[in-house]
């Protein structure tokens, strides 16, 4: 995969709506690209403009100079996310550290983080996560770490998340970084139509989770498929499991939404053991008020 440096006009998005599944109100991108490969990703979609998006990856050389600028101008405190369309602990990230550094910006700036991931690798951080918690001050967290784990199967997610770390790594990292006293969870989505939409994957996941530490668990019983994301999702299946791509031509056609089987099953099957265990389903349950800064 080739890496290219570039420098970014700006790096931090705000969100124009609340987001009521991760609570996220800044997202900053440091890389454009990801080296996770992930067979069902949504980044590969036409709308994004990344032509080559398992080829390429960007490294957004300027990011902290720019987070530096653009964070302290911010008037309103909201969660920050280290990467929207791609994950910001990929395995660039070991030797760039990109991702290391915008924490500790964020941690001086006292601004909370929300971050997604598939990757063992956020452990390294674990002693700024602490230092953004305790910079944060609050009732609320200051350091969410969320893990997406969407198979407990280490050998089925080498399939479908070949380059990511095996689902048993991020759960080891999750139960580390929780039992440092951390706000831990799990992402539990997509959730891919005949592949892993059983009740019994959903039991695991979510039994993980606990077992490991997990404060959230925050699912979707289904998969999005749009153009290239589409193409490349099913030129996947037809290597990896034959036979499957026609049964979701027939199930789906051209349509954009492609929920799991038993939807209606596996939601109760998650709200019952959500309930028994006391996790919650989104980060509305624990995020802070969204704070007004004064303009300096
Ligand atoms: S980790 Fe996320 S952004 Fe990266 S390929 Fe997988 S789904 Fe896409």
């Amino acid at each position: 995969m080739i890496v290219r440096e570039i420098e970014a006009k700006t790096l931090l998005s705000a969100a124009t709506q609340p987001d009521p599944w991760f609570g996220i109100k800044y997202t900053m991108n440091l890389y454009r690209g990801c080296q996770h490969h992930c067979i069902y990703c949504d980044s590969r979609s036409e709308c994004y403009g990344i032509a080559d998006f398992d080829g390429e990856v960007l490294v957004k050389v300027n990011a902290l100079d720019l987070l530096r600028r653009e964070l302290p101008r911010k008037r309103v405190k909201g969660y920050i996310s280290a990467g929207s369309m791609n994950d910001p602990y990929m395995p660039l990230e070991r030797e760039r550290r990109l991702t290391a550094q915008a924490l500790a910006v964020i941690a001086e700036c006292g601004f909370p983080v929300h971050i997604l991931t598939k990757s063992d690798l956020a452990l390294r951080d674990v002693e700024t996560f602490l230092a953004i918690e305790a910079a944060a001050g609050g009732p609320s967290p200051g350091a969410v770490i969320s893990f997406t784990v969407t198979t407990v199967d280490d050998n089925l997610a080498r399939k479908i998340e070949p380059a990511a770390a095996p689902p048993s790594a991020r759960l080891a990292a999750l139960a580390a970084l929780a039992a440092r006293g951390l706000h831990t969870g799990i992402v539990l989505m997509p959730v891919l139509p005949f592949l892993t939409d059983s009740p019994e994957n959903i039991r695991q996941i979510v039994a993980a989770g606990r077992e490991s530490g997990a404060r959230h668990v925050i699912p979707a019983f289904g998969v999005t498929l749009r153009d290239r994301q589409r193409a490349y999702f099913y030129r996947q299946l037809d290597q990896l499991f034959p036979g499957l791509r026609p049964r979701y031509e027939r199930t789906f056609g051209g349509r954009y939404h492609a929920p799991a089987a038993a939807t209606a099953r596996l939601e109760t099957v998650f709200a019952e053991l959500a309930s028994r265990y006391g996790l919650a389903r989104n980060v509305a349950a624990y995020q802070p008020a969204v704070a007004q800064l004064p303009l300096l």
